[in-house]
């Protein structure tokens, strides 16, 4: 039976029971924060257990995207283990229980209707006190007794040891079915877990019988393939044999199932599958958590073409099978692979790039270990490897292993800790108490008003105080009072909680003997919370409230919202298909949004994005939603973000006929009531998406005004008209960078003239040409905008100091190398300069001292001086040769240096001093001679 139509099967055997057919999560639930992926099928169904939600259903079915990272090591090397791999399950909310779960499960598995397998192949285990379950496999079933065994609560109780060891809460006894192979051997292929105990404290008598009773069970798909399809392990079924035939064909390895090479190409196809479902939901390889799970993936994958002798990225050729592979159920793989595959790429040449010296470095490490006897490889040195060559520490360890080695992971996680960059998640709780999870119990839902309203009555139903793990419940809260952080939960609420990119909403709960202030709004599961504080009175619970959304604040948010939506359908038609959204942030009239995009956007293509998006602005095109079942809204080409949970039905906004999104914010109701959109950057926010940065409604134009202030501004500073403020900032910039040369004593050429200014001519360019002229100023600058005029300003006296300062340098008669060389004296075979050198600053004296020791065909000794604000600067060089004839520029200045009273020093071919007694400097300059001539004598 083909893999496909194993899963189908189920699905349908389970609705034909029932069941709600519900669509997989998402690999990688960013809205569950206590797992990195999602590790089993009745991760999305946890409130459905604990009644925190409203139930739609009491029984559903599903095919479920998991990954366990736990089981990372026994990849490639057992038959049944991968990361990534799909669950089939099926749930009861509170419906049937033991009886069915069991007798459907031998129903689906052994009627020929259905997978039709040999009942004399199958054996199962439960729980050691599970009686009850016992009985139905020996009786109802007429499973033999020896078939069954009794395990202990490690093996058959969910979580596993539960009883005895907590946590308290939810769990249950389990009972698996194992499949007998040809060989004898048997692999557990299904787990049926019976919730039915709240563990409350330490054992004897601590599990209390639950209200209400659930089903979770989860059949390994890949598992079930492989013993249906009669295949050696998982990796043989009909959707991944063709992937390990690919990998093998792209590192050129034959595929031997029992060699080295057979186990690296197994799990290549394991950890190639993982990676681009991840990276499909946008989670790229990166530093930290989940991203980090996915990198330390790729490069496991890429250690394991190394070795095998590439030495070139090849795992992203492997994409385009995977989509092929896994097509049937998640088509949309294909339309992202491209993308996939350019991420995996860039993460793979990193990799190589400095995979060779990291192994260098490691078969050193092992060197050492070996010669002093050490067995453990030092934490330290494996943080320093991760940070240097980027060989992740499991990776570290892997090879480690392989010889025996043991691991200092202590010693890593406190180097790590030092550098504040500890990868991985760790410490996170499968369920999550607290008051806010006592509310969703109680209440279950809040009914969200704010598409259609901003102001309603609601009741108070909850008011938390204190910070997360420290909070609580109170009946009432006072203005008075000193809270730490009030969190208010209403029945019903107009207020938007955070979600979607869009930020909560601010206003005001207005109570008969109190006003409470909304400064944040959150959503938590289908609760919507209310950060703030008392601005007097008191609120209680059970009170009438009118909740007030601040409405110009909400406005101004939903401009930037639908902003989004139009600045992703302008991305779309500038630069291509596949520059979808990865992510955005809405505010009050400003947004950021993220796109896939390799390269930065070109000037033409920005400008392009803008025209278009105030195009349709001004098209004034009325803005719309309706709620329309998922796959209609697919069908109708609705614009969706891969990795996001949508529900079903959905609500699609559409913006006349240019736009459709799958969205749940607010937006405007036509598009004009945006006013304008202006993108105030574009920028990289990781490798492969861009981020823009823009404003709305009365943000834009009061950037627009700004802007042509500053460039104003600029242009008056620049004596130029607007339009030419790029051009003249260019010329300034030269000019300036040309004079301080020039004061260096580079060059000889005549004192340029100070850049022209001319007269400001009003300015008769459209906003679009100031704006241009004015960013090519801010990028000449590298400066903020607002510095602009700032910056010009300084740059402006900057010019005319410099230019003063040459002037009187050359005005005191302007010394050239040939002036120099003309006063040297010479005395016993060497050239003598002592000379004073007015106006000429320290740059300049040493580029004289330079040049004349080069010029120079004698051995030559030359010191310089001047005077400025009452200060003495000396500077004295000598000739290399001299150098190795044991004299010394330091020690010539010194009784000069004296005598300005002052001191200083150097090396023996230059060395500088200052003084303070400038009217001694003739004395001075004659001691420098003196000195000079008893030196060589
Ligand atoms: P095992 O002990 O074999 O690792 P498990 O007890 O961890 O399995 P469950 O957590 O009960 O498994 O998951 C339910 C089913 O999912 C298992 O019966 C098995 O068929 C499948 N399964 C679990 N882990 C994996 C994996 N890493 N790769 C493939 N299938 C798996
Ligand atoms: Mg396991």
């Amino acid at each position: 039976m083909k893999t496909d139509e194993l899963r189908e099967k189920y699905l349908s055997f389970y609705q034909s029971k029932g069941h709600h057919r519900q669509a997989s999560d998402v690999l990688v639930p960013t809205w569950d924060p206590s797992v990195l992926f999602t590790p089993a099928g009745m991760n999305q169904f946890k409130d459905h257990f604990l009644g925190k939600v409203k139930l739609d259903f009491t029984r559903a079915t599903t095919c479920q995207k998991c990954l366990r990272t736990g089981d990372i090591d026994n990849v490639g090397r057992t038959a049944y283990h991968h990361t990534f791999f799909e669950m089939l399950g099926n749930f009861s909310f509170g419906d049937y229980f033991k009886n069915e779960a069991v007798a459907w499960a031998w129903e689906f598995l052994t009627d020929k209707k259905w997978l039709g397998i040999d009942p004399a192949r199958l054996t199962v285990t439960v729980y050691k006190d599970d009686d009850e379950a016992f009985k139905i496999w020996n009786e109802k079933i007429g499973l033999p007794t020896g078939r069954i065994s009794r395990l202990e609560e490690d093996e058959n109780f969910w979580p596993a040891s539960a009883p005895s060891q907590g946590p308290d809460g939810v769990c249950g006894p389990c009972s698996e079915i194992y499949y007998t192979l040809d060989s004898g051997k048997t692999v557990e292929i299904w787990n049926l877990v019976f919730t039915q105990f709240n563990r409350v404290g330490n054992p004897p008598d601590n599990l209390r019988p639950l209200p209400s009773k659930n089903i979770d069970t989860g059949m390994g798909m890949e598992r079930t393939a492989s013993v249906l399809q009669n295949v050696p392990t998982n990796f043989h079924i009909d959707i991944l044999m063709p992937i390990v035939q690919a990998a093998s064909e792209v590192c050129g390895v034959p595929y031997q199932y029992e060699s080295d090479n057979g186990r690296r190409l197994r799990r290549i196809t394991d950890h190639v599958r993982a990676c681009t479902f991840a990276i499909h939901e946008n989670v790229y390889p990166g530093p930290k958590k989940a991203r980090y799970v996915i990198k330390r993936l790729l490069r496991r994958a890429v250690l394991d073409g190394h070795q095998m002798g590439l030495r070139e990225p090849f795992l992203h050729q492997l994409v385009p099978m995977v989509a092929q592979m896994m097509k049937s159920v998640y088509p949309e793989l294909t339309q992202t692979s491209e993308r996939v595959a350019q991420v995996m790429r860039r993460e793979e040449s990193d990799f190589f790039a400095t995979i060779d010296s990291g192994l260098d470095r490691i078969g050193k490490v092992f060197q050492d270990m070996q010669s002093s006897g050490r067995v453990m490889v030092d934490g330290q040195e494996a943080a320093s490897l991760y940070q240097t060559y980027g060989v992740p520490p499991e990776m570290f360890q892997q090879i480690a292993a392989e010889k025996s080695y043991t691991f200092d992971w202590d010693g890593y996680r406190a180097a790590m800790n030092k550098h504040g960059e500890v990868s991985g998640g760790g410490g996170m709780e499968l369920f999550e108490t607290g008051p806010i999870e006592t509310l969703k119990e109680a209440l279950q839902h809040c009914e969200f008003l704010g598409y259609e309203t901003t102001k309603a009555d609601a009741l108070v139903k909850g008011i938390i105080i204190g910070k997360p793990k420290a909070d609580h419940l109170v009946g009432s809260v006072k203005s008075a009072q000193a809270v730490e952080m009030t969190r208010i939960v209403l029945d019903r609420s107009p207020f938007y909680g955070e979600s979607g990119g869009q930020l909560g909403d601010n206003g005001e709960l207005i109570g008969s003997q109190g006003k409470f202030q909304v400064t944040d709004t959150q959503r938590s599961g289908e609760l919507i919370i209310h950060y703030g504080s008392m601005l007097d009175g008191e609120l209680k619970e059970g009170d009438l409230v009118k909740a007030v959304v601040d409405e110009p604040h909400r406005d101004a948010i939903r401009r930037a919202h639908s902003a989004t939506h139009i600045i992703h359908h302008a991305l779309q038609k500038t630069v291509g298909s596949h520059a979808q959204q990865q992510g955005s942030k809405v505010d009050a009239d400003w947004l950021r949004f993220d796109f896939s995009n390799q390269e930065p956007l070109s000037e033409e293509q920005l400008k392009s994005v803008e025209s278009i998006s105030n195009d349709r602005i001004k098209d004034a095109d009325s803005i719309g939603w309706k709620l329309v079942p998922l796959a209609t809204a697919r069908e109708a080409g609705a614009m969706m973000l891969f990795g996001e949970k949508y529900p079903d039905p959905v609500r699609m906004v559409s913006m006349g006929e240019f736009s459709k999104e799958l969205c749940g914010g607010t937006h405007a109701g036509r598009t004009d009531e945006i006013e304008a959109i202006e993108i105030l950057a574009e920028e990289s926010v990781a490798a492969g998406i861009r981020r823009i940065t823009a404003v709305t409604g009365k943000r834009a134009s009061e950037h627009r005004k700004r802007v042509e202030s500053l460039a104003l501004q600029s242009a008056s500073l620049l004596g130029c008209s607007i339009d030419n403020i790029g051009e003249k900032t260019m010329e300034l910039i030269l000019a300036v960078r040309k004079l301080k040369k020039l004061a260096n004593g580079a060059g000889n050429e005549a004192v340029p003239e100070l850049t022209k200014k001319g007269n400001v001519v009003p300015s008769t360019v459209n906003y679009s040409a100031t704006r241009a002229a004015f960013k090519q100023v801010a990028r000449a600058m590298n400066a903020p905008i607002e510095e602009i005029p700032k910056r010009i300003d300084a740059m402006l006296s900057e010019e005319t100091q410099l230019h003063q300062q040459l002037l009187q340098m050359s005005s005191g008669g302007r010394l050239s190398i040939d002036d120099l060389m003309g006063q040297a004296v010479l005395v016993a075979g060497t050239q003598l300069i002592v000379a004073e050198t007015p106006h000429a600053n320290i740059g300049m004296m040493r580029q004289w001292i330079d040049q004349l020791r080069k010029a120079s065909i004698e051995p030559i000794a030359i010191l310089l001086a001047n005077c400025a604000d009452d200060k003495v600067t000396l500077i004295a060089g000598i000739s290399q040769t001299l150098v190795e004839r044991g004299f010394s520029a330091g020690k010539w200045i010194a009784p000069v240096a004296e005598t300005v009273g002052g001191g200083g020093g150097g090396k023996a071919d230059l060395a500088q001093a200052g003084g303070k007694y400038p009217a001694k400097l003739p004395e001075a300059l004659q001691i420098a001679k003196d000195t000079w001539h008893s030196m060589l004598a």
